[in-house]
């Protein structure tokens, strides 16, 4: 099976989990999408009003302003992998509780075992957190760390601040752009690190 069709496969019982209490309360499974052999794969938090709607990640307010930043660095959204930490969208856009990341990571961690990619780009704390559980957005966004995953081995993590946190403020909306710019140059030095 290549990689698309293993995405297939475990988008399809993703469809089926109700192993938390989100599933009742929306209507779409929030999977991801994107390139199964992305070299970048991009994780947000989780599902809000119109991604819940449409079953698809980063399409609302927030996903207009990642496709723009994708733009600036020469991708489109089909070349990268976007998923995110939870795939059913929490009650009122509220944060998603502990059990509720703990439940549906095994999700993720399939996701990322599929795809290999070589960069994890987190978007906001609460994915961050997920991989990096002590560290303050503040200090380490746009800092490039290696961690290991238990199940998956060593992974370069990028940290960025949230593109829907970011929209409306001025400062951040900088660093973010800023940060974002210098993914391609994050990526290649991974790639020269491997040869
Ligand atoms: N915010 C997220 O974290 N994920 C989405 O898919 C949309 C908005």
């Amino acid at each position: 099976m290549d990689k698309q069709d293993q995405l297939n496969s475990l988008n399809a019982l993703m469809s089926a989990c109700s192993k938390c209490a989100l599933r009742p309360g929306c209507k779409n499974v929030v999977p991801g999408e994107g390139n199964a052999n992305a070299e970048i794969m991009f994780i947000g938090e989780g599902p809000g009003a119109k991604e819940d709607e449409l079953g698809r990640p980063f399409v609302g307010a927030a996903g207009k302003f990642l496709d723009e930043m994708l733009g600036i660095i020469n991708l489109k959204r089909e070349e990268v992998y976007i998923a995110n930490v939870v795939k059913c969208r929490p009650p009122e856009n509220r944060d998603p509780l502990p059990e509720e990341v703990a439940d549906c990571w095994p999700w993720l961690l399939s996701q990322i075992k599929i795809i290999e990619p070589k960069l994890i780009v987190t978007l906001g704390r609460h994915s961050m957190n997920r991989f990096l559980p002590n560290a303050k957005i503040s200090e380490v966004h746009g800092k490039a760390l290696r961690r290991e995953i238990e199940g998956v081995g060593k992974q370069v993590f990028y940290t960025l601040y949230h593109p829907a946190a970011a929209l409306y403020n001025g400062g951040m909306r900088e660093t973010l752009i800023k940060d974002f710019k210098r993914i391609p140059k994050v990526l290649e030095k991974i790639k020269n690190e491997e040869k």
